[in-house]
């Protein structure tokens, strides 16, 4: 992989929206608003059908492309799946891995996350790894214990120099979509045990190097207070990915409180 990736680090999951006119449109109001603001790493995650064209529209700029999912198999009769390799072909430099909408709806399990990740920084493509507790899990005080149980699963196997190309993106369920965000002060705790945790695998420098990012329900208006938080460097952004002005207000968000808490 021959790029560093950038804080603050802000994505948007544009999920099961757009065609691919839409997509093109979308994509090029967020190059043209981004111009200013390079110091953050954008990313977009069209559907699959649009990839390719919203890769033209990205070309010249510093926005990049991810998917949304991928099957870690290269090729072969497997309907319906992409590999890391057909993303990497389409212009992918990201890849959104365990999404709770996927472990949810589609049975997605921490050893097929694993695999995955695995598939793609094989493919030099950098996961952005989804984990993170349902409201029933809060509920009972097994925040920690859950996450804590994603990422040694989601990470076995992982040495070093594969843990320093992925983003970890910590979503509670109860707060993707709903409305309901977790308050700074919730998020930073999780995130922090998400670091700790980090640094007991890896070491203390390579986790205070790790992105961990913050999704569910992100917005202008709670970009600023969660990431002045000191464990949160970016957002996945989902409903509000999906307008160019809420989108770019979030990066700008982003990167003011980022310069703030340095
Ligand atoms: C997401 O899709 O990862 C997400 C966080 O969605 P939303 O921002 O709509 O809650």
């Amino acid at each position: 992989m021959n790029k560093k990736t950038k804080i603050p680090f802000v994505a948007g999951n544009w999920k099961m929206h757009m065609t691919i006119p839409e997509a093109r449109e979308l994509a090029s109001k967020i190059v043209k608003s981004s111009v200013g603001l390079s110091e953050a790493e954008i990313v977009v995650a069209p559907p699959f059908t649009a990839l390719s064209e919203v890769m033209k529209v990205l070309e010249d700029s510093s926005v990049q492309l991810s998917g949304q999912d991928l099957y870690w198999e290269e090729k072969g009769a497997f309907t319906g799946e992409i590999s890391a390799s057909m993303l990497k072909n389409a212009g992918c430099q990201y890849v959104i891995i365990g999404h709770s909408e996927r472990r949810q709806y589609f049975g997605e399990t921490d050893s097929g996350v694993n695999k995955k990740i695995k598939a793609a920084l094989q493919h030099d493509l950098f996961p952005i790894v989804c984990i993170g507790e349902s409201l029933e899990e809060r509920e009972k005080g097994e925040t920690m214990g859950k996450v804590a149980r994603q990422i040694e699963k989601g990470l076995d196997g992982l040495g070093s120099n594969d843990f320093e190309r992925v983003i970890i993106a910590y979503e509670p369920v109860w707060a993707i979509g709903t409305g309901k965000t977790a308050t700074p002060a919730q998020a930073e705790e999780v995130q922090a045990f998400i670091r700790e945790k980090l640094a007991s695998r890896y070491g203390k420098d390579p986790a205070s190097c790790a992105i961990i990012i913050y999704g569910g329900s992100v917005k202008p208006e709670n970009s600023y207070d969660l990431l002045s938080e000191k464990n949160i460097d970016g957002f996945l952004v989902g409903g509000a990915s999906l307008e160019a002005e809420s989108f770019i207000r979030i990066i700008e968000q982003a990167i003011k409180a980022f310069k703030e808490k340095k």
